[in-house]
């Protein structure tokens, strides 16, 4: 058997029934590239999807919870026996700059409101440790840049949590887009959006979230848009319909649709809203051939079809396949076959950014990214 292969299985299953291996009892170089160990993972911010990645890591073979930061010291409590934590890998927001003295983690999994990614990353960044952060990675280009400059200085990964492109059937429709097999593309349409309940949750406060839908869920279509064509776009234009200005305020979107526009003459078409169900559709159209998933970047399982037919690939958890993925990336420098590093991130922002503009502005907003 592959020796790679064998050792982490054998870590796998150890780790079932131990819960904190420290790996330089196992001989191994913690955190260095290429290093054959375990991804030592922190979460921060102890919510819903903080909840979903750290179940999720319990089928992950390559990557492990070891930490968390919050600022509930209850909830941590609750984390370190629920996932085996140890209290000297727990911090909160005051204290978890102390991570960089914390040899048993490699990196920090960012999952607070949006507002805080920048304060987050810069941190992580300044403590050494590589991070990960959830989308939208920041509240705009500006931001996004500094935070990835701030990991380059400090010599780190910064990678954003886009776990669609790990997703199996959204990678079979990117291969095949690459196989030519669509032809020239022409059209994509992106529809992401579903009715917001809560209206006192940060995702409407427009401090800690930045925006509203776009922000948070058509940000998917912006993303989608990009690995579905495989081009970046060049101008965009956006319209913004309110129909209930007491509940999304000033500076909280509640629908927007936009066109973007790309190098080849392919157009994209795409909604975001918090006011609609039922909206989670990608559609591709090529001279040749067309794909269409519903639900396209929900949990899943993914479906879709394309002019051969159903596609077939099996349902995986997403983020057990992301935090793997990403253990490849940061400890051994693979490459994942749709990026994920924050430069991927500040691409995206920069549309928002200019989706922002465009619906202020009736006319092409042009972009450079
Ligand atoms: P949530 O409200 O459930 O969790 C946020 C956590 O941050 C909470 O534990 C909260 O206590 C903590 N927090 C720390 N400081 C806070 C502050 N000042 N105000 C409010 N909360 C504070 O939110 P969530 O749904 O887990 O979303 C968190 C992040 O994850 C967001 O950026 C969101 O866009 C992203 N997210 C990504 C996906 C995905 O599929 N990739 C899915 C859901 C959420």
């Amino acid at each position: 058997m592959n020796t790679r292969r064998h050792f982490l299985q054998q870590l796998a299953a150890t780790a079932v029934t131990i819960p904190f291996i420290p790996l330089s009892t196992l001989g191994c170089a913690p955190g260095k590239p290429g290093g054959d160990v375990m991804l030592r993972v922190a979460l921060m911010g102890l919510g819903s999807y903080a909840t979903r990645v750290a179940e999720a890591m319990k089928d992950c073979t390559r990557a492990k919870l070891v930490g968390a930061v919050s600022g509930t010291p209850s909830k941590l409590k609750d984390w370190q026996s629920k996932y085996g934590i140890p209290e000297k890998n727990c911090y909160n927001y005051d204290t978890y700059d102390q991570i960089k003295n914390n040899p048993d983690i490699d990196v920090v999994y960012i999952t607070t409101p949006n507002a805080l990614h920048h304060d987050g990353v810069l941190r992580v960044a300044a403590a050494g440790k590589h991070v990960i952060c959830e989308k939208p990675m920041a509240l705009n280009a500006k931001q996004g840049q500094e935070m990835v400059d701030a990991c380059k200085k400090a010599g780190v990964k910064l990678l954003v949590g886009y776990r669609m492109h790990f997703e199996p059937k959204t990678l079979e429709v990117i291969q095949m887009r690459k196989d030519g097999e669509f032809g020239k593309i022409l059209f994509f349409q992106g529809q992401c959006g579903f009715s917001i309940g809560d209206p006192t949750q940060w995702r409407l406060n427009k401090e800690l979230a930045g925006g509203g839908s776009l922000m948070d869920i058509g940000i998917y279509a912006i993303n989608g848009a990009r690995y579905m064509t495989g081009e970046d776009p060049v101008w965009v234009t956006a319209q913004e319909t309110k129909t209930n200005p007491e509940k999304f305020k000033e500076g909280v979107d509640e629908t927007i649709q936009f066109q973007l526009g790309f190098p080849s003459g392919a157009v994209a078409s795409c909604l975001s809203t918090y006011n609609m169900n039922n909206l989670d559709r990608f559609y591709l159209d090529g001279e040749k051939g067309f794909a269409e998933m519903q639900p396209s970047t929900g949990y899943g399982p993914i479906k879709g079809r394309t002019h051969k037919g159903a596609l077939t690939q099996p349902h995986k958890t997403h983020q057990t396949i992301q935090m793997d993925a990403m253990a490849g990336i940061i400890l051994a420098n693979e490459k994942p076959p749709v990026p994920v590093d924050g430069e991927e991130a500040v691409k995206d922002l920069k549309i928002i950014d200019a989706i922002y503009k465009a619906v202020k502005e009736p006319h092409k907003i042009d972009l450079q990214l």
